[in-house]
């Protein structure tokens, strides 16, 4: 592990990096690697942004989203640094082989074991954005109108729209420093938010598929393949359930393809990125996620009984 400002002298001193994130990648993922292309293009680097999976279209208002690459598995880039953002890097798929590079791993989740030299966790984070924020002051880049757009996104996004417990003080003063750079947040949202009809129409399809267990302490909405694929998104399907009275820990199940279910957890206060780590996955005590390649019914019991068990203790 190391310091934040030892990140920035190992960026500082390099010419030519690479940007990755996580798979499946969230509107934190996205704005922090496209924050740092914008910046360490100012600061007169060769920059790019490499995510091995299909892009979310609720992202597609960022600057720069156009020029994220993704790479093929045979692909061989070489770059001085790999910089993986918001997550280990167990998470970036072929971009770990592919790529030829000394790794900077910076990352906010509490699941981060820090496996290379060189990485920065700050668990106390709401987002990775706001770790950039702060490194792009230690690097001397000023904000201007792109950077502070996707860190905005990337800070409100991770927060709820700076509600969930994770926003502190810290955090809303960047966003303001991001206001003060032109951010418009009701553009952010608007765009970020809006979804199809016939995404609300699934979203409906989905609710009905709600079930209370663990005595009304958890809920959960279990959407098998059909339900799955119909959905173009499932953004914000969970933070439908999470409101429930007396709900702690809300779940959201998906299969995309046979044998292999995702799971999404959000708790008022257990910790869910335990029942995750459980799961091979992480995340964060409040919000924690990962894949289980078991068939939708095995994945639906196997969440449902380590949750209630989770709750019994
Ligand atoms: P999600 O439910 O996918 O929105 O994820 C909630 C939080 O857990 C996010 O911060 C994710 O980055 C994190 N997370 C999800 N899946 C995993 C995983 N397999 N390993 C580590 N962290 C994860
Ligand atoms: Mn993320
Ligand atoms: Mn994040």
């Amino acid at each position: 592990m190391i310091e934040l400002k030892e990140a920035a002298k190992i960026l500082k001193a390099a010419k030519k990096i690479a940007i990755t994130a996580h798979t499946n990648p969230d509107g934190d993922a996205i704005g922090s690697t496209l924050a740092m292309m914008h910046a360490l293009k100012k600061a007169g680097k060769e920059a790019f942004v490499l995510i091995d999976d299909e892009l979310p279209r609720h992202l597609s208002c960022l600057p720069g989203f156009n020029e994220i690459i993704r790479p093929n598995e045979t692909d061989k880039i070489t770059a001085d640094i790999l910089l993986v953002l918001d997550t280990a890097t167990d998470r970036i798929g072929c971009v770990e082989k592919i790529v030829s590079a000394k790794i900077l791993n910076i990352d906010h989740h509490v699941t981060n074991k820090g496996e290379h030299e060189a990485t920065y966790v700050d668990a106390t984070a709401a987002a990775t954005a706001e770790i950039v924020f702060d490194l792009l002051k230690l690097m001397e880049v000023p904000l201007d109108i792109d950077i502070a757009n996707c860190l905005y996104l990337g800070m409100a996004t991770d927060t709820g729209f700076f509600k969930y417990a994770n926003t502190k003080s810290r955090t809303l003063k960047a966003a303001a420093d991001c206001l003060e750079a032109g951010v418009r947040p009701n553009e952010i949202s608007e765009f970020t938010e809006q979804k199809s009809f016939e995404t609300v129409h699934t979203m409906v399809l989905a609710l009905n598929t709600i079930e209370l267990f663990a005595n009304g302490r958890a809920a959960g909405i279990f959407l098998d393949e059909e339900l799955t694929n119909k959905a173009e998104t499932t953004e914000g399907f969970i933070d439908q359930i999470r409101i429930i009275e007396g709900v702690d820990i809300a779940v959201l199940l998906k299969c995309k393809k046979a044998g292999e279910c995702r799971v999404s957890m959000r708790s008022k206060g257990k910790d869910v990125a335990k029942i995750a780590e459980s799961f091979g996955g992480g995340g964060h005590v409040r919000a924690a996620g990962a894949t289980l390649k078991l068939p939708f019914d095995e994945a639906k019991r196997t969440v449902i009984d380590a949750i209630t068990k989770a709750l019994e203790d």
